[in-house]
């Protein structure tokens, strides 16, 4: 065999040399001519660089399809995130939207001059005190009596006027009067305190914070208008319910945690169990002078008081 023709045929067999699929004879035959030939030597050199550059290329792209599929995997993550957080924002953006509304009407009633408020809440499970208050241009009244079975107790009507430092209690039954003149009195006598409407902190953070703590859904059980129900929605331990007048903005009822539990009579068998509620009626431009005058004392047995800053009497 002349060595170009050895050359052809060795060269013929380098590419199954290099993948190691030669019997061991032509093996043989390879090496030793290898030894000898720098010419096949090169190209044995050319092959084994193609065959890794190949081999480079093919995980490179394996590389590139796990990349691939990472970068999707981890985009199919943040989609699921945003698709559930826009979900809870949107249902937090309703919420807020009607917490506005009614705490801006709130504020509204808030500003009025002419308010009477009747508020009946459930003290025992057989009594109820109902609690009237009539406000108009900084006077103001209240009168309170108490229902149960054994009948209706008059039970105190107080008169009082915005920044001054006197209030007027006359208890009718006994036809007796306290006089409270102090600092006590001059405390509960600013506007806030007197306007029978439940003052608000209106700012924006408390109705975003509102809108978080509490659900809120429409219903028209026992009034025959529409109301909104708050719960609140963390606090596992509390029965806070609190329905929301859509016209005003003001409380019509309130539940909180007191309850009132009824035995079988001689028995310690609970009977019923009794949410003590509030309930509040609100109404606007109704009030007289007449309403909030003080009426004429003459008759009264007439205690003046007066206490320190701690309530003490002196
Ligand atoms: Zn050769």
């Amino acid at each position: 065999m002349d060595k170009k023709t050895e050359c052809e045929i060795v060269q013929d067999l380098l590419l199954g040399y290099s993948d190691e699929v030669l019997n061991a004879e032509s093996k043989k035959l390879v090496e030793k001519h290898l030894l000898e030939c720098k010419e096949c030597q090169a190209k044995l050199n050319e092959i084994q660089k193609d065959i890794e550059n190949h081999d480079n290329n093919q995980k490179k792209q394996i590389d590139y399809l796990k990349k691939i599929r990472r970068r999707n995997t981890i985009k199919t993550i943040f989609i699921s995130v945003g698709i559930v957080f826009l979900i809870f924002f949107a249902f937090y953006l309703r919420k807020f939207i009607i917490v506005n509304d009614f705490m801006n009407k709130a504020k509204e009633s808030a500003k009025s001059n002419n308010i009477y408020r009747e508020v009946s809440k459930m003290v025992t499970d057989d009594s109820v005190a109902i609690t009237r208050e009539w406000y108009k241009d900084g006077k103001y009244k209240l009168h309170t009596d108490i229902y149960s079975e054994r009948g209706v107790e008059n039970f105190m009507t107080v008169y009082a006027t915005v920044n001054t430092d006197e209030r007027i209690i006359i208890f009718e039954d006994a036809k007796e009067v306290r006089i409270e003149k102090d600092e006590s009195a001059k405390m509960r006598n600013e506007e806030k305190n007197l306007k029978p409407v439940d003052s608000q902190n209106y700012n924006f953070i408390n109705k975003l914070k509102i809108a978080f703590e509490y659900s809120i859904h429409t219903s028209t059980y026992h009034i025959g208008r529409e109301y909104y129900v708050m719960n609140k929605i963390f606090d596992k331990n509390s029965n806070d319910v609190v329905w929301i007048d859509k016209n005003n903005g003001l409380a019509l009822r309130k539940i909180g945690n007191e309850v009132a539990i009824k035995f079988f009579e001689g028995t310690d068998v609970v009977k019923e169990e009794i949410l003590l509620k509030t309930e509040y009626k609100h109404e606007f431009g109704i009030v007289t002078d007449e309403d909030v005058a003080v009426p004429d004392l003459t008759g009264y047995k007439i205690e003046y008081v007066s206490r320190d800053s701690d309530g003490n009497e002196i």
